[in-house]
């Protein structure tokens, strides 16, 4: 059965060229960048390209790049870093519907007696940045909010954002994860302080991150350890990973305008067709203002999963809720926060395409889609509740 893969915003493919870019530093030029021989020396001269590779998709300067293992690790240095450089300042600002990476985080820190501001979205995934704006204060240390969500692709106005943040003259970080690669960013024109972004989300491998410090900022590494990365962060390089990413990069930046044209469309096809043909289906968050990948839609009186499983046994991978949040039966945190109805939030289901999707794959699922629904709602008692009272109407 071929396999048609839809949740790119859980991961991606590594694309073929990354692959061949990354395997001769497994087994031929396996030096350490860090020796003083000339066969750790040429290892060395990749992982500056690749810098310049990372550094070149967003905007940056290479020595504003550090590697890291994932875009976890780069959410949890930039936000812990920055607390270790402002001790005396105990206040947290970032939003309800970041990635775990970051809601933990702010999790953490309020067990550990930090004052932490989760800001609400409203029902199209939006921010009040009057809020923003009256929340900060001298006491706030940074503030954290996500660029692009990963469940609804809601783009959050960074610009606008970073701006309000900056005139505070307060440290703000952006998980870009799920944005790098798909919209265009550019450092050069917006104040953000740190940036963290992620391999696997841009077709290289998974266990490489990136985060982005711009230079002047205040940092204390997470990753203590040897003087790699500057002294920012400790351990040997990960050199066929970074190299793979650096490739990526340059990939990435070639690919954003049929991320943005050929895909975009692809995707709106895909979720016209759905709307079209399913009933009492919504479509979740800012349909503007959105990655041009991503569509979370939700059927109502039917569950998640169950689409999901039954999507899986034709071979269709989506996902409902992010990746890292299913696997519980709770409907997720951002269509909770969102206020998405109970009864909608439970059957939310996110496609995530790529450069690889292709218009025979939209249509296999328009085909198959519809009585998929059908058949779970004939089930479902919810259904049958909603269909008595549209009759006494
Ligand atoms: N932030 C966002 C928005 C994500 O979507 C993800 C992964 O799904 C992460 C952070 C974590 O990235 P990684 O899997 O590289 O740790």
């Amino acid at each position: 059965m071929k396999t048609l893969y839809l949740d790119n915003n859980a991961t991606t493919q590594v694309a073929p060229e990354v692959l061949e870019t990354m395997l001769p530093y497994f087994h031929e030029l396996y030096g350490n960048p860090s020796s003083m021989h000339s066969f750790g020396g040429q290892v060395a001269k990749q992982i500056r390209e690749a810098r310049e590779q990372a550094a070149a998709l967003i905007g940056a300067t290479p020595d504003e790049i550090i590697f890291t293992s994932c875009g976890t690790e780069s959410d949890n240095a930039a936000i812990l870093g920055t607390l270790d450089s402002y001790l005396e300042k105990r206040h947290f600002i970032t939003t309800r519907v970041e990635h775990p990476a970051v809601g933990n985080v702010s999790a953490y820190l309020s067990r550990k007696g930090y004052r932490v501001l989760e800001l609400s979205v409203d029902r199209e995934g939006r921010l009040d940045l009057d809020e923003l704006r009256e929340s900060i204060t001298d006491q706030t240390a940074i503030v954290s909010m996500m660029y692009a969500n990963n469940e609804t692709g809601v783009i959050f106005p960074i610009d606008r954002i970073s701006e309000i943040v900056k005139e505070k003259g307060i440290p703000f970080h952006t998980d870009a994860v799920q944005a790098v690669g798909k919209i265009p960013i550019n450092l050069k024109k917006l104040p953000i302080d740190l940036l963290s972004l992620s391999g696997h989300k841009l077709h290289a491998p998974k266990g490489i991150g990136v985060l982005f410090i711009r230079k002047g900022t205040k940092f204390s590494p997470f990753m203590i350890g040897g003087h790699q990365e500057k002294g920012r962060r400790g351990g040997t390089e990960n050199v066929p990973y970074i190299i793979g990413r650096g490739k990526a990069c340059e990939l990435a930046k070639k690919n954003m305008e049929d991320e943005n044209t050929r895909v975009k469309a692809l995707r709106d096809y895909l979720e016209q067709k759905i709307l079209d043909r399913i009933p009492n289906t919504l479509v979740n968050g800012d349909r503007v203002n959105r990655l041009p990948n991503t569509v979370s839609v939700s059927f109502e009186y039917v569950e998640g999963e169950s689409i999901l499983l039954l999507l899986s046994d034709l071979g269709i991978c989506a996902s409902s809720g992010s990746a890292c949040t299913s696997g519980s039966l709770e409907p997720s945190h951002v269509l909770r926060a969102m206020g998405v109805p109970f009864t909608a939030a439970h059957g939310s289901i996110r496609f995530s395409l790529s450069i690889y999707s292709t218009k025979e794959e939209m249509d296999y699922i328009i085909e198959h889609l519809p009585p998929i629904i059908q058949r779970l709602r004939d089930i479902s008692p919810f259904w049958k509740d909603y269909l008595k009272s549209q009759n006494k109407k």
